[in-house]
């Protein structure tokens, strides 16, 4: 999982301002996690972010497949580059 800089600065993905980026929490147990959309016009910017304390790569891909599968269930359309 790469998140965005939560912080200032521009998208990783789509170069638009970080701070216009919505972040919708999908899960908070074990730890809060969800997926970040930008608002502007046309722009697919679309990520997983999770609440990852230490960093660890098991923590950020669990979590990653925690949302998607939370999203599939309930029938949100995850973009194809994600998968
Ligand atoms: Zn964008
Ligand atoms: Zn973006």
């Amino acid at each position: 999982m790469i998140r965005p800089t939560p912080v200032g600065g521009t998208c990783a993905y789509c170069a638009h301002e970080i701070d216009v980026h919505v972040m919708h929490l999908v899960i908070e147990k074990p730890l809060p996690a969800g997926y970040v959309t930008c608002p502007q016009p046309a722009c697919m910017c679309w990520a997983t972010w999770g609440i990852n304390p230490h960093r660890r790569k098991e923590v950020a891909d669990m979590l990653r497949d925690a949302v998607l599968a939370k999203l599939d269930a309930d029938g949100y359309p995850i973009p194809e580059s994600v998968r």
